[in-house]
C-alpha cells in the first residue's frame, strides 16, 4: 500500500476523485439517500430501525419499489417493537414485491428483535456488531453508519461500482464490493464518503447508466478516462 501510494497512477486518481466528489457535489448538493427513511423525529438514530429493513428490502430490488413497500409496511407496523411481534406470514405479504420475501421477512424481523431486546430498539453505531445481523452486510452496515452516525465508509452499490471503475479506480472488470469498498476508501476523504455515495447513485442514474452512459451529456466527461476511451 505504501509503495502504491508514491506511484503517479495514485496521485492522479486521487486528484481525479478529488475533483469528481467537488463536481457532484455541485450537482447534487442535498445528497439525499434514495431510501425515504426519515420521519420528522429529530434524532436520526429515532428512524434507523427503519434504514436498516429498506436497506434489507433494497437488496436485487429498486430503491423506488422498497419505498412504496415500506410505506404500507410502517404503516401497519410503526416501530421495531412491532414488526418483531408482526406475524412472519404478513411481513411475507408486504414485502413479496421486494423479492427473496421469505428470506428477508425472516432477516427484518429477527433483526428488529435483537435491536428490541439488546440495543432499545435503535441500530447499534458498530460495524462489527452490525455484520452479525441477519442479512447484514457490509454495504447495508457501512449505509447504517454513515447516514445514522457519520461514521465514514463506502457503501459499494452498482452504480457506483460501475462507476468507480469508469473513473479508473480499478478496472470496470471488477465487481466486487469489498474490494471497491477498500480501494475507493484510498480516494474519497472520509469526511466526503458518506455523501459521495449517496451522489454517485444519483449520478449513476441520471447520467453514468450500466448500460448506456450518456458521456456526451457528462459533467465529468473531461476527466473521466473511460470517455476518453482508455478502458482498464
Ligand atoms: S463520461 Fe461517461 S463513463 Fe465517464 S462518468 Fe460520465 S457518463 Fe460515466
Amino acid at each position: 500500500m505504501k509503495n502504491l501510494k508514491r506511484t503517479k497512477q495514485y496521485k492522479e486518481c486521487r486528484a481525479r476523485f478529488a475533483e469528481v466528489s467537488r463536481r457532484l457535489a455541485d450537482l447534487y448538493p442535498g445528497a439525499e439517500c434514495a431510501l425515504e427513511w426519515r420521519t420528522d423525529a429529530s434524532d436520526p438514530a429515532d428512524d434507523g430501525w427503519r434504514l436498516l429493513i429498506m436497506g434489507r428490502l433494497s437488496a436485487q430490488c429498486t430503491d423506488a419499489r422498497v419505498n412504496i413497500v415500506c410505506r404500507e409496511l410502517f404503516a401497519a407496523y410503526p416501530t421495531a417493537q412491532a414488526v418483531a411481534d408482526a406475524p412472519i406470514e404478513d411481513l411475507e405479504r408486504l414485502v413479496h414485491s421486494c423479492g427473496f420475501f421469505r428470506a428477508k421477512a425472516q432477516n427484518i424481523k429477527d433483526c428488529c428483535r435483537i435491536m428490541v431486546e439488546e440495543y432499545d430498539g435503535r441500530v447499534p453505531a458498530d460495524r462489527e456488531v452490525l455484520l452479525t445481523f441477519p442479512g447484514v452486510g457490509r454495504k447495508i452496515a457501512n449505509l447504517l453508519l454513515g447516514d445514522i452516525y457519520h461514521v465514514p465508509g463506502i457503501v459499494a452499490d452498482t452504480h457506483l461500482i460501475c462507476i468507480g471503475g469508469r473513473l479508473g479506480a480499478y478496472p470496470t472488470t471488477m465487481k466486487d464490493p469489498h474490494k471497491v469498498e477498500r480501494i475507493l476508501d484510498m480516494y474519497v476523504e472520509p469526511e466526503e464518503q458518506s455523501d459521495f455515495c449517496h451522489r454517485a447513485v444519483q449520478f449513476g442514474r441520471d447520467f453514468c447508466t450500466s448500460r448506456a452512459p450518456k458521456c456526451e451529456a457528462c459533467p465529468l466527461r473531461d476527466i473521466c478516462p473511460y470517455a476518453k476511451n482508455e478502458k482498464m
